[in-house]
């Protein structure tokens, strides 16, 4: 969502004439877009804010502007205006389409500017953006998050759902298709709840509306487009009819994000997940009905308070059973303001980080297993470019539907289509291959 939201800026500040630079102490502005989901993303945002002092002491003209999720909390205002007065302009995830014009304001009258939302008004469209990729594009289907687990931040952050009319989404798909791009990512906090959530300012689909199956269906018709993937899906909402999607929709990729957060129903019940582990396996039984070899991936949150060792091994038994493709695990981190910072019984760092590496040991087993089952067949790879590996000399990289990194040789000229490449390796984190002629 953050990386989307500074696409947008990216376009913004491009129709103003600025241009990339990546070494920030030859740029005129900085932006930073901050992410408060857990601990260390704040640290990081502290750090790096500090590091543009220098700049600004060689370089009055030069713009600092801070924004994202982290302007959105009271305390994280004061600190910046009381600790790092050499930011020049502050907002938050409601005005992002008011940037420029903030801009101007801290340029042309050489103000400094704090301009923070409390709550989304109606959605803004046509916002222009500067995509980091060609081939493949994030797109927004909704904003905001009505679920409040007891954990996170999001939901104070981001305000409430408010869902785009199905009619901009397709437009913005059919752009991008007509310009090359072949694989789109639905984005939202839950996009199960795409249309249907009521809002004032946003899209609320009733009755003859479109939900986010419908959203699927109709995205699949349009011609150009290859691959559809979504995140995130929260299991409490995800109907039968977006299962029957995955048979129905040739250009769905076989790959579903489900985070579960955890394994013990006393701690789902704590988080305020609204599932139970049993209601969660259904899921994925129904979904491995549907679509067998799918490929399912999910977050983890080790040492929420409260969590026993039992708890914490009724994740790991879950972890078996479901066999995840991979998962990104989470140690807990306190979030001001969410009602888990009040909970009592928080779990000790070092209980904590043991958890994490047990859980994270056997995770990469798995992925490893099912890595390994990919050998001696043919996957249908989106050549995404050079790979990053270091023994990659020469490799291209790209993904397979299943969402699989696969290194192989090939020309850079293929970067941006899909082709298909004879696995010859399952690694614990990657697929090698070469591709068919
Ligand atoms: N809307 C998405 C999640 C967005 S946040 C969903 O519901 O799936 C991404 C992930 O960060 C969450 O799934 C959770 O695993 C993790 N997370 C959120 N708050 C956290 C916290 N306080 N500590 C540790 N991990 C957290
Ligand atoms: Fe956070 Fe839960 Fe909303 Fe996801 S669904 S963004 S974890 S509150």
């Amino acid at each position: 969502m953050n990386e989307h939201d500074s696409e947008t800026m990216a376009g913004m500040l491009n129709e103003k004439g600025f241009a990339a630079e990546i070494d920030k102490e030859q740029a005129d502005l900085v932006i930073i877009n901050t992410c408060s989901v857990r601990d260390n993303a704040d640290k990081r945002f502290f750090g790096t804010l500090g590091q543009l002092k220098k700049i600004k002491e060689r370089n009055p003209g030069f713009v600092a502007c801070v924004c994202g999720c982290m302007m959105q909390q009271q305390h994280v205002i004061d600190e910046v205006k009381t600790k790092y007065p050499w930011v020049d302009l502050v907002f938050g995830t409601h005005n992002i389409h008011e940037f420029p014009r903030l801009l101007d304001n801290v340029i042309g009258e050489r103000q400094k500017i704090v301009d923070v939302w409390q709550e989304g008004g109606a959605i803004v469209e046509g916002l222009p953006v500067k995509r980091l990729y060609d081939y493949k594009a994030l797109v927004n289907i909704m904003y905001g998050c009505n679920n409040f687990c007891t954990y996170c931040i999001v939901p104070y952050t981001r305000g409430r759902e408010r869902s785009r009319q199905p009619e901009e989404i397709i437009r913005e798909v059919k752009e991008l298709t007509a310009t090359g791009v072949k694989e789109i990512t639905l984005l939202g906090q839950n996009v199960n709840s795409y249309g249907i959530s009521h809002h004032e300012e946003g899209y609320w689909a009733g009755e003859g509306g479109m939900d986010f199956a419908d959203l699927i269906y109709a995205l699949n018709d349009v011609e150009g487009l290859e691959r559809i993937r979504f995140m995130t899906s929260h299991p409490k909402d995800l109907s039968d009819k977006l299962i029957q999607a995955f048979k129905d929709c040739s250009k769905l990729c076989n790959a579903i994000h489900l985070p579960v957060q955890s394994g013990s129903d006393r701690v789902l019940k704590r988080m305020n997940r609204k599932y139970t582990r049993a209601d969660y396996l259904t899921l994925i039984e129904k979904l491995r009905l549907a679509a067998p070899h799918i490929a399912i991936t999910t977050d983890l949150i080790v040492g929420f308070p409260g969590e026993t060792e039992e708890d914490f091994q009724d994740t790991m038994d879950l972890v078996e059973q479901v066999r995840y493709d991979s998962a990104f695990t989470f140690i807990y981190s306190i979030r001001k303001g969410t009602p888990a910072e009040d909970y009592e019984d928080q779990v000790p760092e070092e209980v904590k980080h043991q958890r994490f590496n047990r859980l994270l040991e056997r995770i990469n087993q798995i992925s490893g297993e099912i890595n390994q089952t990919y050998e001696h067949t043919i996957q249908q790879v989106l050549v995404e470019g050079i790979s990053k590996s270091k023994k990659g000399e020469g490799l291209l990289a790209g993904r397979t539907e299943s969402a699989k990194l696969v290194n192989f040789p090939g020309d850079q000229e293929l970067v941006g289509q899909i082709v298909p490449v004879h696995i010859t390796e399952g690694k614990q984190f990657n697929l090698k291959g070469i591709m068919e002629s």
